[in-house]
């Protein structure tokens, strides 16, 4: 539903207070016909609906509904580490988060609803779920689209490219949860995920090009390599498991997973919260404010 660069950056705008399809136009830079078939399946999937705001003529604008706006902890850790580990310096992505909820400055983490302690790679330990039949495969190869500029009018807002270079893509969030439970040959890669072995090599060439993987030899005759998850890719994690806490409440078919997750530190069931790094307190849309570079209003925020 949302692992395509277009659609990922509608949801930010929408996010953003944008609603029009001019403001969704000039702001993701989409091409006319991309956006109207993205908007088109944001609507289909229940994330987006059209609301008549004029009706002569008739025209409508695109909001967020329940389903949509529940995406909110995975935009917010999204906005997070985009704002971390991309070159921000054009962007238009707000610079900083209040947290109304406890008066102060804050980060948005991916805690444990638990025990609410923040969440680490090395502290969620993994079984395989028996009963699961996976969707069948679709081995089509796409190369990734990358970002660039809307062809006249007002340059795109390229804030979250980099983030949506890399996750806002069929395979690569696939081959990034491989890794995360600690998969990392090429072969293993393979015979796990099923993918073309085309579409495999090209996107692990990308994400080692974009300093999300490392590709070490570990042994000489024949050469072989094992690809690692550097600290970049391995701040990826808390986003994917927003977004499958996302699928576990809101996709009825997608109830069951492939892997059961567990917090070794509570020893539960793993349920993602994202939680403000101040208060610990889980996040709600009404009660954080984004703040931007030029926003004068900052200081008297309060
Ligand atoms: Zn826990
Ligand atoms: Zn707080």
């Amino acid at each position: 539903m949302i692992g395509d660069r277009w659609t990922v950056l509608i949801i930010r705008d929408a996010f953003l207070g944008r609603t029009t399809f001019g403001e969704f136009r000039d702001h993701t830079g989409a091409p006319r016909s991309t956006l109207v078939n993205r908007l088109d399946k944001l609507v289909f999937n229940g994330i987006l609906y059209k609301n008549p705001y004029n009706y002569t003529p008739l025209r409508f604008e695109y909001r967020l509904t329940d389903k949509g706006r529940a995406l909110y902890p995975w935009a917010l850790l999204i906005w997070d580490w985009d704002r971390k580990w991309a070159d921000t310096a054009e962007d238009q992505l707000p610079q900083r988060i209040y947290h109304k909820g406890c008066d102060s400055w804050m980060r948005p983490v991916a805690a444990c609803a638990h025990c609410k302690e923040p969440l680490a790679l090395r502290d969620i330990g993994h079984s395989v779920n028996h009963d699961y039949t996976a969707p069948t495969a679709n081995t089509r190869s796409k190369r990734l689209t990358r970002a660039r500029s809307n062809r006249g009018g007002a340059p795109a807002d390229k804030s979250l490219w980099h983030v949506t270079d890399v996750i806002a893509d069929r395979w690569t969030p696939q081959i990034l949860a491989a890794c995360f439970f600690g998969i990392g040959r090429y072969d293993d890669f393979r015979r796990k995920l099923g993918i073309a072995t085309n579409i495999l090599s090209d996107r692990l060439k990308q994400l080692v090009e974009t300093g999300i993987l490392v590709r070490n030899s570990y042994q000489e005759s024949p050469p072989r390599y094992r690809y690692e998850l550097t600290e970049k890719g391995e701040a990826l994690y808390p986003i994917t498991l927003a977004l499958q806490q996302w699928v576990l409440e809101w996709i009825p078919q997608a109830n069951t997973l492939p892997i059961h997750l567990k917090h070794t530190p509570c020893g539960k069931t793993l349920t993602t919260a994202v939680v403000c790094n101040v208060c610990s307190e889980p996040l709600k849309a009404h009660e954080v404010r984004f703040v931007f570079r030029d926003d004068k209003s900052r200081d008297n925020i309060k």
